[in-house]
């Protein structure tokens, strides 16, 4: 075997492959999560602003002390964490923030349990740093975390939980309760626990965000991951963050400095400046996506669709089952995307083992002309599926001979 053959073929992410398909075949994209709304101009505009008018050169390592003092106010106004800023680290995206975070935190042979569904970068990470998953699985319809499932879990191995709230795919949180549970269980069995909270700003009908940095058995050996991509809708921007107690921070920003060092410095700027806005702002803004998901459940229940009920992000999931569509999800996803010109993303490709394989996320992030015309397709394509008996009730593949059951019960 040459160095060259011994290169593992490349992975082609679950997102990736839906939206090039949506490209190539022209189909409305609710597979991949990033919104087509017109932006806002009052980031745009900071970021010009910084771009020509402050530094363009390397920013301290652990990111503009504005920035990170702006992280700081930032939560103890909207979520009343008491943070200061030597415990935030910024980094590029949230994606860096895991990373960086299980790189400090997960040595070789540890153990690492992990929430299903996941999101698709902390197996890989987990693995690249050493360690050994366990994987707990979410129940729907509510997802709710099975504490028995994870303390069944637990081993004098485990060395981290990573959990995800607001959760992407389901949409769903987790609740204090549960969280208080993790603290006690975090403690007795001394672990840390990661929690990726990148969806926090993204909450509808009054729902509040509860992070683990307000659980007080977690403040000490918790850590939580941010994104300004996710709070303010610049997903290209690529400026994230992580909260933790100093010592946890320092070893984090340890790790931050060997893989990239630092992030965009006009972009740190103009996150700063974004974060003192008033909460006004973020309301208008939330306000946009609540309505776009309004508009989105409105249109597919009216067409006989079964949403499952979540909290936040920008996703709907669709119970097929229950929607006369009892197939599995990936046999689902590849007809709608080719016969019906919608694209989604199949539940079970954020599951290692075991995937619940009857459900679809949708993304709503869009305006409400593409909202109005993907419902309409995705309404058409159910019809036809169930008219030609494509997909049916029992063996989900043949016409249905009685009228489907709904796998749960739920709005
Ligand atoms: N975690 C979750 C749960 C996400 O959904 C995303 C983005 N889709 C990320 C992390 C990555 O965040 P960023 O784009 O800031 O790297």
């Amino acid at each position: 075997m040459t160095a060259l053959s011994s290169l593992p073929p490349p992975t082609v992410t679950i997102f990736e492959q839906m939206s090039g398909l949506a490209r190539e075949l022209g189909a409305i994209n609710l597979g991949q999560g990033f919104p087509d709304m017109p932006e806002d101009d009052t980031l745009t505009g900071a970021a010009v602003r910084s771009l020509t008018g402050r530094s363009n050169q390397y920013p301290p390592m652990r990111g503009l002390p504005e920035l990170r003092g702006a992280i700081a106010g930032w939560y103890g106004a909207a979520q009343g964490l008491e943070v200061a800023p030597e415990e935030v680290v910024v980094t590029s995206g949230g994606t860096e923030a895991l990373a960086a975070s299980i790189l400090a935190l997960v040595r070789p042979g540890d153990e690492v349990i992990l929430v299903q569904p996941l999101y698709d970068a902390y197996l890989p990470l987990v693995q690249r740093a050493g360690g050994i998953a366990r994987l707990v699985s979410l129940t729907p319809p509510d997802w709710a975390l099975p504490l028995g499932d994870l303390e069944a879990a637990i081993t004098p191995k485990t060395r981290l939980l990573i959990l995800n709230t607001p959760n992407n795919p389901t949409g769903t949180q987790l609740d204090r309760a549960t969280l208080e549970a993790i603290g006690a269980l975090a403690e007795r069995h001394d672990f840390f626990v990661l929690s990726d909270e990148v969806w926090e700003g993204m909450l509808y009908d009054g729902a509040e965000h509860i992070s683990v940095l307000a659980i007080p058995s977690l403040r000490g050996r918790a850590v939580k991951v941010g994104s300004a991509g996710k709070i303010f809708s610049l997903t290209g921007w690529k400026v994230g963050w992580v909260v933790a107690a100093p010592a946890i921070a320092a070893a984090i920003a340890d790790r931050h400095q060997f893989i990239t060092f630092t992030t965009a410095t006009p972009l740190q700027w103009a996150v700063a400046e974004g974060l003192a806005l008033p909460s006004s702002w973020f309301a208008t803004h939330r306000a946009r996506y609540a309505h776009a998901r309004q508009r989105l459940v409105s249109a597919l229940t009216a067409g006989g669709f079964s949403l499952l009920p979540a909290q936040g992000t920008w996703f709907v999931v669709a119970d097929l089952a229950a929607s006369g569509l009892p197939a599995d999800d990936v046999t689902v996803a590849t007809r709608l995307i080719r016969e019906g010109g919608v694209a989604s993303i199949p539940v079970s490709a954020f599951y290692a083992e075991a995937p619940e394989r009857g459900y679809l996320r949708l993304c709503f992030a869009k305006q409400d002309a593409t909202l109005d015309e993907a419902a309409a397709r995705l309404v058409r394509f159910r019809t036809g599926q169930r008219t030609i008996g494509r997909i049916g009730c029992e063996t989900g593949l043949a016409a249905p001979a009685q009228p489907c059951k709904p796998a749960h019960k739920h709005r």
